[in-house]
């Protein structure tokens, strides 16, 4: 009872996995979570990843990106406070109005578009993020409901110190219950004392922020495709566009439907492997939009076999240093074509 086969690449999301890195989230930093799940839950699927997670007592409420994003996770029925991380443009306030979601406001204009309106905010400073949010202006107003900030460097101790004690300054100013926030899946480690909710969304999925992480995260993602054809070509043989590989011996080659138009970055063209129980598959040619050719020589691996591209052990993070770039960059360009599995 294969629930993979009808498709041709499956990205799994472990259940247990996800809670398992909440509570962690829960137990080290002592705070409860928004969790950050724009961009589609970065990528994972978020029809899938934000049921999982709202039925978790450690989760306060959802950020997203957009106001798109929020009116999305109404209609999946998230109730609760739903962040908008980019701020408010003039033709968005009926949406926020109607579906209720909570504005940050980061820029006089959205205090503008906001105008006299009975809708709760959270304000956004910027103590060295260097992108959204008040620097100089303190905003006071009794629609305020939550005061935020964003580390630029976490794995910089010196500086994200700074930007603490600056957010400090800020927070100190204001009265009454607000939410604070400030730590995203690295900051988690500063164990900020005066912040009430952590930011977090990478974490959720196992993903390592730092090198060095003293959480006890769970890997939660598997990203799988099949084989459309194994062959043998004989020595000298030209490989995919370009022609950029010439095989050096008689070689067994496959083709795996998975190509730059799922998510596999074109760099790892000559350079990358998929695995397979454990062994690796080079990737040899060009990586192309729908198809990977794989060195499969030595292997039985056939046609319709499955092979791995994210796994427990080879993370999004590892594939990303590998790829030169980041997680989140690949998690989400991770194609919607991709079958999103809970299991
Ligand atoms: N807060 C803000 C403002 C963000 O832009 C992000 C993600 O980019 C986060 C929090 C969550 O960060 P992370 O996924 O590293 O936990």
């Amino acid at each position: 009872n294969d629930t993979r086969l009808g498709c041709r690449s499956v990205l799994r999301v472990k259940r247990s996995a996800i809670e398992h890195n909440v509570k962690e989230l829960f137990r080290y930093s002592g705070k409860k979570l928004i969790a950050v799940v724009k961009s589609d839950a970065y990528g994972m699927g978020v029809r899938y990843i934000a049921p999982i997670l709202r039925e978790l007592p450690e989760v306060d409420s959802f950020a997203v990106a957009c106001v798109d994003e929020g009116v999305f996770l109404r209609e999946l029925g998230i109730k609760g406070e739903v962040l908008i991380l980019g701020g408010i443009l003039p033709e968005e306030i009926e949406a926020v109005k109607e579906y209720e979601l909570t504005p940050v406001v980061s820029d006089p204009e959205h205090l503008k578009v906001l105008g006299k309106e009975d809708i709760k905010f959270h304000i956004k400073y910027d103590t060295g993020m260097g992108r959204l949010g008040f620097v100089e202006e303190f905003i006071e107003d009794p629609r305020i409901v939550g005061v935020m900030s964003h580390l630029s460097t976490p794995a910089d101790e010196k500086f994200s110190r700074e930007q603490i004690k600056k957010f400090e300054e800020i927070v100190r100013r204001y009265k009454g219950r607000l939410k604070i926030h400030l730590e995203s899946s690295a900051g988690v480690i500063y164990k900020v004392p005066y912040t009430t909710h952590i930011r977090v969304g990478l974490a959720l999925y196992g993903e390592k922020p730092l090198r060095y992480y003293p959480l006890d995260l769970k890997p939660a993602v598997s990203l799988e495709a099949r084989l459309l054809s194994v062959k043998e070509v004989p020595k000298g043989f030209p490989i995919s566009y370009g022609r950029t590989f010439i095989t050096q011996r008689r070689t067994k080659i496959g083709v795996v439907a998975f190509g730059y138009a799922d998510g596999l970055m074109k760099s790892l063209s000559n350079r990358g492997y998929l695995l397979h129980k454990g062994l690796r598959l080079p990737i040899i040619g060009n990586i192309t939009m729908d198809m990977t050719i794989l060195d499969l020589s030595g292997t039985d691996i056939k046609v319709g076999d499955w092979v791995t591209v994210v796994n427990e052990e080879r993370t999004f993070g590892e594939l990303a240093r590998e790829a030169g770039t980041i997680p989140y960059e690949l998690m989400c360009n991770v194609s919607s074509r991709v079958k999103r599995e809970v299991i």
